[in-house]
C-alpha cells in the first residue's frame, strides 16, 4: 500500500472508531470553572491536558426559575438532560418528581458507576447524580439515598452524613448507620488506608467528615482518586459511569482568593489528563469536561507566559451568567461542539448510554 492510502485507511479506521458509541463515559465537573479560569490555569501551568481534547462547545447554564443557576440546577441538568429550579437535587421542576439520572441509566444497562468529589459527597453537585430531593439542604436524605444507589465507587468527604449521631463526627440528627446497610464495599477510612486499596469491586472512601480539604493540604490528589476509580469501574466488562467533581474551583471564586483557585484548577486539570490517558488506551471511553456555572466574574486584565503569572480580577463573590466551555474526547466526542443548553449535555450522555448496541 502506498503512503498515502495507509494514511486514508487509518483515518478512516479512527473515523469508525469514533463513531462508535462509548462505553464508558467520564465527567469531569469543575464547579464555578469558566473561561478565565481555564486561560489563567493554562498560563500557570504551562500547558493543560485538556489541550489534549479534539472537540469542544459552549453551554448555556441558567435554570427553569432564575437566570444565574447554582449548582444545584446545573448538576440536575448534566445528570437527568432536564432543567430545573435553583436548589433541587434531579427532581422535576413542576411535579417535583425523580428525573432519571445517567447513574441510574448506567447501573441499569449492568454498567458500574462511581462519584468523586472534594467536597461533601452529599454536596449539590454530587447529589444530583444519584439522589433526588426537593432541596439541596436535606443532605441527610441525600446520603441515605445514595447508601443504595448501587454506586460502586464513592470518594470524597462527607462521613458525617453517614454515621448515627451518637458517633463522632456524625452530622444525622437520627440513629441511622448508613455504611451499615452498604454491603459489598471496601471501606477506606483513612488517607492512609486509601493509598493501600487495591481493586475492590466496590469502594467507600469517605475521607473526612465534612469537606475535604483544600487541594494544597488534601494529602491525596483529585488525579490519585480518579487513577483509583479507573482501576475498579474497569473491570465491568459492561462498561462505566463516573462523575469527578472539582468542587473547591467554585469556593475558591466565591472567596476571591486567587491562588486557592489556580491549585485547584491546576489539580483538576491533573486529573483530567488522567482520565484523557486512560481514554486515549481504552478507545471507548468518552470524557467530558465542563461547569456548572462560572463564579466571581474573572477578569484576566493581564500576565506573562514566561514567568507563568497571571493578573486576576473578581469582580464579584457570585455565580455569573456566562457560557462556560465544555470540552470532549473519544468516541461521541463530536456531538458536544457548537453552543448547547446545559441539559443538552445530559441527554447526549444518556442517548449514547441507550443507542449503545454491543
Ligand atoms: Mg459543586
Ligand atoms: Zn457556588
Amino acid at each position: 500500500m502506498s503512503h498515502i492510502l495507509k494514511l486514508v485507511f487509518y483515518f478512516l479506521c479512527v473515523q469508525v472508531a469514533f463513531a462508535k458509541s462509548p462505553k464508558n463515559i467520564i465527567l469531569f465537573i469543575g464547579d464555578g470553572m469558566g473561561p478565565t479560569q481555564i486561560t489563567a490555569a493554562r498560563t500557570v501551568k504551562g500547558e493543560l491536558a485538556l489541550e489534549k481534547f479534539n472537540v469542544s462547545g459552549y453551554v448555556l447554564t441558567h435554570s427553569t426559575n432564575k437566570y444565574i443557576t447554582d449548582s444545584a440546577a446545573g448538576a440536575t441538568a448534566f445528570a437527568t438532560g432536564y432543567k430545573t429550579y435553583n436548589g433541587a437535587i434531579s427532581v422535576h421542576p413542576e411535579t417535583k418528581k425523580p428525573l432519571k439520572t445517567i447513574l441510574e441509566f448506567a447501573e441499569e444497562k449492568g454498567k458500574s458507576s462511581g462519584l468523586i468529589a472534594t467536597s461533601s459527597v452529599t454536596h449539590a453537585t454530587p447529589a444530583c447524580f444519584a439522589a433526588h430531593v426537593t432541596s439541596r439542604s436535606k443532605q441527610q436524605d441525600i446520603a441515605a439515598q445514595i447508601a443504595v444507589s448501587g454506586v460502586d465507587v464513592l470518594i470524597g468527604g462527607g462521613l458525617g452524613y453517614f454515621l448515627p449521631r451518637d458517633k463522632k463526627g456524625s452530622k444525622r440528627s437520627d440513629k441511622k448507620d448508613l455504611l451499615d446497610k452498604m454491603q459489598g464495599y471496601e471501606f477506606a477510612n483513612s488517607y492512609a488506608e486509601f493509598r493501600k486499596v487495591a481493586t475492590p469491586e466496590k469502594l467507600v472512601a469517605l475521607l473526612e467528615t465534612g469537606h475535604l480539604h483544600k487541594a494544597k493540604d488534601r494529602k491525596i490528589s483529585l488525579g490519585m482518586m480518579t487513577m483509583k476509580a479507573l482501576n475498579i469501574l474497569s473491570q465491568n466488562e459492561n462498561g462505566f459511569f463516573l462523575m469527578v467533581e472539582g468542587s473547591q474551583i467554585d469556593w475558591a471564586g466565591h472567596d476571591n482568593k486567587k491562588k486557592y483557585l489556580m491549585t485547584e484548577m491546576v489539580d483538576f486539570d491533573d486529573a483530567i489528563g488522567i482520565a484523557q490517558k486512560f481514554a486515549a488506551n481504552n478507545e471507548e471511553t468518552l470524557v467530558l469536561v465542563t461547569a456548572d456555572h462560572e463564579t466571581g466574574g474573572l477578569a484576566l486584565l493581564g500576565g506573562s507566559l514566561a514567568e507563568k503569572k497571571v493578573n486576576l480580577k473578581f469582580i464579584d463573590g457570585h455565580h455569573t451568567g456566562v457560557m462556560v466551555p465544555v470540552f470532549a474526547f473519544g468516541p461521541g466526542a463530536e456531538a458536544f461542539g457548537g453552543i448547547q443548553e446545559n441539559h443538552e449535555i445530559g441527554k447526549k450522555m444518556i442517548g449514547l448510554f441507550n443507542s449503545e448496541t454491543n
